[in-house]
């Protein structure tokens, strides 16, 4: 990877930091073998062994799963905290990267349109970042049930079992969006305290019509959760989604709380998720006093309105670099990232569509940059094994794709039996998140072309 400035810019940075520090005392570290660098070279050379056991999630011919690499300056900002290795449950254990990690969270909170009143920090995920959110729902309406789609992520079923919330999954309908009807009807029962509405499902990429949902919150009363754990940053580029999407973004200020994950879409390092709640009031469920909290002032400690309690104050530090070379703007250098990605979905679904051995959804577009795709074949069974000669094939000639079970019905135009709705299928599943991805399609299309007749001839 080209990156050959950044050890000399982190470098000159970890400097200029010891520099404020140097009045101290001088003191020999007691790290047992930090001084033994040949076992160190020789352990770290067996690391670097060990980790080339992994697909290659840096490259753009990886294009399956959600991974996307960090970008530089969150890698070197990371680097240049473990220095100092704060810790963001309090002041007292990090008080730089907690101011950092309340700017850069008041930063993600602009984006979707919340300026003054809100309450938001950052969490280890987007599973504790939802636990968060629905914890809160449950403080507020006890005893009321979570409903999502079912195409919603499948943590928010457990993490109500957790919170011993009742939960119930409402049907999606053919473009992998929570069918309205079906929610209606579940609303009617009067005993919903929360919606979850997912903005880009993990699956396919799917918008929830939180817009229409919101019509129903009126009429029935109840809280909305958005799930934008994966599309959050989408927001950024609302103007170029499809209608269904965009009138989803531009109404995700009216949700009462927001989870999106800095670590998917936003060129983190693990570790890093961002729950935001709408009412700032609701920092009053998060009270506690715990004899061995170390609350030292009067002012905010992160761990006052978080779940958890130690939490890597690198994260913070790495999102804050990253958000000042990359501000979260429309029409930015980050917004054309996502852009790109999106352009690259678009272009391969145009090519699968055009491909007699491969059918897409039934529906219409990707509405974000996750692509899905089914194998043409004389039944499903077939439809699958050939979706796994490809994914083999594919990885024999470095690209790397990923499965996904759909309803078959979401690939059949017409009229579909109801004996069939509930088939599934295995497809294939790309997920576009990297720019580079733009420039590489007409290589992937050629790779899966080649894979395909390598399929065939099996
Ligand atoms: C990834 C994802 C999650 C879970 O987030 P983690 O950071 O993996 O814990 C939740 N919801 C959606 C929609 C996701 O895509």
């Amino acid at each position: 990877m080209p990156l050959d400035h950044v050890p000399a810019l982190l470098a000159r940075a970890t400097e200029a930091l010891e520099e404020q520090f140097r009045a101290l005392p001088a003191f020999e570290p007691e790290l047992a073998g930090a001084s033994d660098t040949d076992r160190m070279a020789e352990v770290l050379q067996r690391v670097a062994e060990r980790l080339g056991d992994n697909y290659p999630y840096f490259h753009p011919l990886y294009a399956g799963q959600m991974l996307k690499p960090p970008h530089p300056v969150a890698r070197a900002a990371y680097a240049l905290a473990m220095a100092i290795n704060p810790n963001n449950h309090a002041l007292d254990g990090g008080r730089a990267s907690s101011a950092m990690e309340t700017e850069a969270v008041a930063e993600i909170a602009r984006m979707f349109g919340w300026a003054e009143r809100y309450l938001g920090h950052l969490t280890s995920s987007g599973t504790i970042a939802n636990l968060e959110a629905l914890w809160v729902c449950g403080q507020i309406a006890p005893g009321k049930r979570i409903v999502g789609s079912e195409q919603a992520h499948y943590t928010h079923q457990r993490i109500s079992s957790v919170l011993k919330l009742g939960y119930t999954p409402i049907a999606a309908d053919r473009h992998g969006k929570m069918d309205l009807n079906a929610l209606e009807s579940e609303l009617r029962n009067g005993d919903v305290g929360t919606v979850v509405a997912t903005l880009g499902t993990t699956a396919i990429g799917a918008v929830d019509p939180l817009d229409q949902i919101l019509a129903l919150r009126d009429k029935y009363g109840f809280r909305i959760h958005a799930d934008a754990a994966y599309g959050g940053y989408f927001k950024l580029i609302q103007q170029h989604l499809d209608e269904p999407a965009r009138r989803a973004f531009e109404a995700i200020a009216l949700a009462d709380s927001i989870v999106v994950d800095p670590h998917k879409h936003g060129l983190q390092p693990y570790g890093c998720g961002c729950v935001l709640f709408r009412d700032p009031a609701v920092g009053r469920f998060y009270k506690h006093d715990s004899p061995y909290t170390y609350f030292s002032s009067k002012e905010l400690h992160l761990g006052e309105i978080s779940l958890e309690c130690s939490r890597a104050g690198a994260a913070a530090v790495a999102l804050w670099a990253t958000q000042r070379m990359l501000p979260l703007v429309p029409e930015g250098e980050f917004a054309q990232g996502l852009q790109k990605g999106r352009q690259a979905a678009l272009d391969l679904d145009r090519w699968l569509r055009n491909h007699s051995a491969f059918t897409t959804l039934a529906t219409g577009l990707p509405e974000l940059d996750i692509v899905v795709w089914k194998a043409v074949a004389v039944d499903a069974a077939g439809a699958s094994k050939t979706a796994n000669d490809i994914f083999v094939e594919s990885a024999l000639r470095g690209l790397h794709l990923a499965f996904v079970q759909l309803p078959l019905i979401w690939f059949q135009s017409g009229q579909i039996a109801i004996a069939e709705s509930r088939a599934t299928v295995t497809c294939l599943r790309s997920v576009l998140m990297k720019p580079e991805h733009e420039a590489w399609i007409g290589s992937i299309c050629a790779t899966l072309q080649s894979a395909i007749e390598a399929a065939q001839g099996r």
